[in-house]
């Protein structure tokens, strides 16, 4: 069986191609730029890479280059290989709990959520109705961001706001990363060989949440309403003082979104460096001493260690905390920071172990107190299962 686990943005399509058999990658790829000018495309398979300029006015045309891109490359010889199609889905509010068939119900609740992920939403349908036109009679299956965390309860996920803004528009806890925070907590189900476990998923790249799990089910999770909220990010500047927001409004005469987009695009790292939200160039200036680079890895590493905390109190002790995610999988230093923050608990990092990349490692002593995972996520994976899973059903 050959799935294949589609992420489209507003300008970009993503796919990785499985052989469901041994759920490995037969080829990967990258659309980019679609609609503006300069648009191409990498396709990987085979220890081989092409890359190529083409134009590519709509999200039709990149689906188009992309199957026959396929069959020219050898990859797959007829299009009746691909067995399903897997589409990471953003927004799903509090009507889906899993993953979902996609039908024109589906696509209709995405248009009806755009305003919950105005980005996204419309990009995700691009998508679709793309591999529609193209595969008509090849099932589709939504995997949603948001669905791992809606068994959050109503503690968790509401805000202390008044009860009517939840009501009447929405407003509530959703969580973002789902995806990632279930490829984690099935992979350490596995890794245990039991249903009950305490699991704290530490996902930080660009883009960072934190999720308490507990026997697989999110019990909270650190963004929000939007993925603003939570710990420090690349440029987010995760949970702030929201008075601040019409403060910077009259000070320097910028709307509501001016000042929202300040916060999604130039914070976190970014804006507390002044210099990149990249964290490797963050620790390259610490290790030339500046001070802003310095204080911006320490308030990164300390909003970490503030979720790790609450969520053990929260999940009553932790077994696990999983790193994952550009920073968790590759950041030797940061990781360590964060562990040694989080001595108190009992934790204790083999600094060997730790000398790791994007690999599978227990990186805590045998006498840890809790057991500290480098464990890489794999989200196209994950859509690709629950593609076969509801497929075959
Ligand atoms: P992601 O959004 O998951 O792709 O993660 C991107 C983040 O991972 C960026 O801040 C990168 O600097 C960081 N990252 C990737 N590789 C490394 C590395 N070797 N050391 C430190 N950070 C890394």
């Amino acid at each position: 069986m050959k799935i294949i686990s589609i992420n489209t943005g507003s300008s970009s399509l993503k796919f990785s191609l499985f052989n469901m058999d041994d759920e490995s990658v037969i080829a990967s790829g990258l659309f980019e730029r679609i609609g503006i000018e300069g648009s191409n495309y990498t396709i990987k398979f085979n220890g081989e890479k092409v890359n190529q300029q083409v134009e590519l006015n709509s999200h039709v045309d990149a689906v188009k280059v992309l199957l026959d891109k396929l069959i020219d490359l050898g990859i797959i010889s007829s299009l009746n290989e691909i067995d399903g199609i897997g589409h990471r889905l953003v927004h799903g509010k509090d009507k889906y709990r899993e993953s979902v068939l996609i039908n024109d119900e589906v696509v209709e609740d995405l248009d009806k959520f755009k305003c919950f992920a105005p980005l996204h939403n419309p990009a995700n349908i691009l998508g679709i109705n793309a591999f529609k036109e193209a595969l008509p009679n090849v099932p589709m299956v939504g995997v949603f961001d948001t669905a791992f965390h809606q068994t959050m309860d109503s503690t968790t996920y509401l805000y202390a706001v008044p009860y009517s803004w939840y009501q009447n528009h929405g407003v509530r806890k959703y969580g973002f990363h789902g995806t990632s925070h279930r490829y984690i907590a099935e992979t350490v189900k596995e890794m245990l060989g039991k249903d009950e476990f305490r699991l704290i998923s530490c996902h930080i790249g660009n883009g960072g949440s934190i999720t308490a799990i507990k026997d697989g089910k999110c019990v909270d999770t650190s963004m929000g309403f939007t993925p603003l909220a939570g710990i420090m990010m690349g440029t987010r500047s995760g949970d702030i003082d929201p008075s601040i927001i019409p403060y910077v409004m009259e000070q320097e005469g910028k709307n509501a979104s001016e000042v929202i987009d300040d916060l999604n695009k130039r914070s976190g790292l970014f804006g507390m460096s002044e210099y990149s939200s990249d964290m490797r160039d963050i620790l390259e200036k610490c290790g030339q001493q500046d001070e802003k680079a310095i204080v911006a890895r320490d308030k990164y590493v300390r909003r970490v260690v503030d979720y790790i905390a609450q969520y053990y109190v929260l999940l009553g002790g932790a077994d696990v905390i999983v790193f994952t995610a550009g920073v968790g999988e590759n950041s030797i230093p940061v990781r360590r920071q964060i562990c040694e923050e989080l001595a108190c608990f009992g934790v204790k990092i083999d600094l060997d172990k730790n000398n790791v990349r994007g690999e599978v490692v227990k990186i805590s002593t045998d006498d840890s107190s809790i057991d500290v995972y480098v464990i890489p996520t794999d989200e196209e994976l994950m859509i690709a299962r629950d593609t076969l899973h509801l497929i075959n059903r």
